[in-house]
């Protein structure tokens, strides 16, 4: 364990496996670029499927000594992480800004949010709790336990490295698991490499948090269809979900599965609106990272009687975001994470012109950085609607009227996030209702996500909740134990 809390963390080419820094094995190697400006950062010699199995064994072995130690002890490890990303916070921002292009208003968001859930994992050793429920058979008493799940394997993405990855792992080892953890290509170290130093310095016992960077091809299957992991923790496309999905419960073990997939989140602006703050709201909910939320604004939609004023004011207003290096403080606009990104991007801004949509803002694209674009004259059946766009290209939808407005909502196959404008509360609070979505927020942006507050989509965009008890009950197992006082009258 680190005592030195001055000198910034290092060693970042190395796997994290067993308590130990190990040379990755396999013939291929991941080169993590800074997004912005191409500079290699580091180059990871990738993990193979016997180093994802030492993983699995150090975590099966280190997670019963874990379960077995008191709440308090697994608390104050949390606790020490708070205080170790207090510390760091400027190494662990200029991080998040060279390695996912965050911008550093993003980062500072990110940041946030991570310690946040930090702190909140670090009560749940002391929430969990059991019931005692009445029993219909005369001497018998009901218990039922909540007990850890055992090992938990974690598969984040690329947008918000460090908090997706720790709203998985905090709760996770806070309830007594192990975690074996595969971030995503593009963010090894803000996704996965950087938490395990935090951990590592705070003191958690060697073997119960492992990161092993691999290739999809190597260890993706793998990871997920090993027999130790017994819940899945999987954020990221609903495509790659899907098969994670079928994975955990097609093959010859089946584990639980939490799933945390794309969005499309609807932004209504209805015609009571206080139109200037959904215009301010609606540029930061879009174009925060670059659109590349799960649950940034998608579809932006106004109803008639507003749309002009609405598309002319939140133009002039977008046209003042500053665009380029994520580093410079009020840069609201930074790069792409990946060149693949750029391209589907590219393809989107063609298509959209393609099926009619009429672009009322562009901007020349300069290496991964895609200035915002503007569409209106959007319908419902067009790819910008339909699709998950995650980038900062964004369509402003007519609606008729109110009712226009939430049947265009809810023509969506997600179910992740929305958001409502109108002065009228109770017509808010009723419109919200009316969505089909796992969160909505009635005059504010559908980027919105505590640490306390239930957070997950339905239908196309995932399975489970995180943050609070919801966490809480998904990453436990519920174990019905029933004592029988007296001797009880069988049939025969
Ligand atoms: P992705 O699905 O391409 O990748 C997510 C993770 O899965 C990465 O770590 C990737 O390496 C891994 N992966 C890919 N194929 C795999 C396989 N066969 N087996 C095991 N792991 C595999 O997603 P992404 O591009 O990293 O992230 C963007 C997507 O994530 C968007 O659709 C976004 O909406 C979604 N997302 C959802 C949430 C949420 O909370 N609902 C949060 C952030 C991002």
């Amino acid at each position: 364990m680190s005592t030195n809390t001055t000198s910034a963390y290092s060693d970042f080419h190395l796997q994290f496996i067993a308590g130990e820094w190990q040379t990755g094995k396999d013939d291929s190697t991941n080169t993590n670029t800074n997004p912005y400006n191409g500079d290699t950062l580091v180059e990871i010699q990738q993990a193979t499927k016997d180093q994802l199995n030492e993983a699995y064994d150090a975590a099966t072995q280190a997670q019963e000594a874990w379960a077995k130690q008191t709440p308090a002890e697994r608390a104050a490890v949390l606790y020490k992480v708070v205080n170790i990303l207090d510390q760091r916070k400027e190494e662990i921002v200029d991080w998040l800004i060279k390695e996912s292009g965050s911008t550093r208003i993003k980062a500072m968001v990110e940041f946030g949010a991570t310690r946040a859930i930090t702190l909140e994992a670090a009560t749940f050793p002391n929430r969990v709790h059991g019931e005692i429920r009445p029993s219909n058979t005369p001497g018998k008493e009901n218990f039922i336990y909540r007990e850890p799940i055992g090992v938990v394997a974690v598969i984040s993405p690329w947008n918000f490295p460090l908090h997706l990855t720790q709203r998985s792992i905090a709760p996770a080892l806070a309830l007594g698991n192990a975690v074996v953890l595969k971030p995503a290509s593009d963010t090894p170290v803000t996704g996965g490499l950087l938490l395990a130093k935090v951990f590592e310095e705070a003191g958690l016992p060697k073997g119960l948090l492992n990161v092993v960077v691999g290739s999809g091809s190597e260890i993706g299957d793998a990871i997920v269809e090993h027999k130790a992991p017994s819940l899945v923790s999987f954020t990221g496309s609903t495509s790659v979900g899907k098969h994670i999905g079928e994975l955990a419960n097609g093959g010859e073990y089946i584990k639980q599965v939490a799933l945390e997939l794309g969005g499309n989140s609807p932004f209504v602006v209805l015609k009571d609106a206080d139109i200037e703050q959904a215009v301010k709201a609606a540029a930061f909910g879009k174009f925060l990272h670059q659109g590349q939320i799960c649950i940034a604004i998608n579809r932006v939609i106004v109803e008639d009687e507003i749309y002009d004023d609405f598309v002319e004011r939140f133009l002039a207003h977008v046209k003042t975001l500053n665009v380029g290096d994520p580093n410079k403080q009020d840069t609201a606009v930074g790069p792409i994470i990946n060149e693949k990104q750029v391209k589907s991007l590219k393809e989107k801004i063609v298509k959209a012109q393609e099926e009619g949509a009429k672009m009322i803002l562009s901007g020349e694209i300069e290496g991964q950085v895609v200035p915002p674009h503007i569409f209106t004259e959007v319908t419902r059946e067009m790819d910008l609607s339909r699709n998950e766009v995650f980038g900062p290209l964004v369509g402003i939808i007519r609606a008729k009227d109110e009712d226009d407005a939430l049947s265009i909502a809810n023509d969506s196959m997600y179910g992740l996030s929305s958001a409502v404008f109108t002065a009228d509360m109770q017509k808010g609070l009723r419109f919200a209702r009316g969505i089909r979505a796992g969160m909505t927020h009635i005059n504010d942006i559908s980027v919105n996500d505590e640490s306390n507050t239930p957070f997950g989509g339905e239908k196309n965009s995932g399975i489970g909740r995180f943050n609070g008890e919801w966490v809480l009950e998904e990453f436990t197992r519920t174990h019905w134990i029933s004592m029988q006082n007296e001797p009880r009258e069988y049939p025969f």
